[in-house]
């Protein structure tokens, strides 16, 4: 799947976004190294803090579904240039690194980072206490 047809499924997801509050609109098309694309869009709530972006909600899709290793992710609203995550995104996109992060707006406007262009000198694991760190330790 190329940049273009990744794009065009965040689109077709984004049609879903629920953003009563902002009318921003964002969709996320998120292609597995499986080959399968996994969506999200953001979900706001009343209480604004709630909702979750696009990015997010597409990861922890993913990850639901078992997957863990990432080859692209497309990111697209109606925004003046193509869209980019927030910080608390970035964070995200850090624990389950993406080979190519594709900002795109509905005007046709693109832009390719990797996640360290998007996030320099980000916060990860390699900062905590030498530990084992398993999928035990990430049940609630
Ligand atoms: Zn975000």
């Amino acid at each position: 799947m190329n940049d273009n047809e990744l794009i065009a499924r965040a689109a077709e997801f984004r049609r879903h976004a629920y953003a009563p509050y902002s009318s921003f609109a964002v969709g996320a098309a998120l292609l597995a190294r499986s080959g399968r694309v996994y969506g999200g869009v953001n979900v706001e709530n009343a209480s604004y803090p709630v909702g979750i972006c696009a990015e997010r909600a597409a990861i922890a899709a993913a990850v639901t579904a078992g997957e863990r290793e990432f080859e692209a992710l497309a990111v697209i609203a109606d925004s003046p240039a193509p869209c980019a995550p927030c910080g608390m995104c970035r964070q995200m996109l850090m624990e389950f690194p993406v080979a190519r992060i594709i900002l795109a707006n509905t005007e046709g406007a693109v832009r390719v980072l990797t996640p360290a262009e998007l996030l320099p000198h980000a916060f990860g694991a390699a900062a905590l206490p030498t530990k084992e760190l398993s999928d035990e330790n990430t049940d609630c």
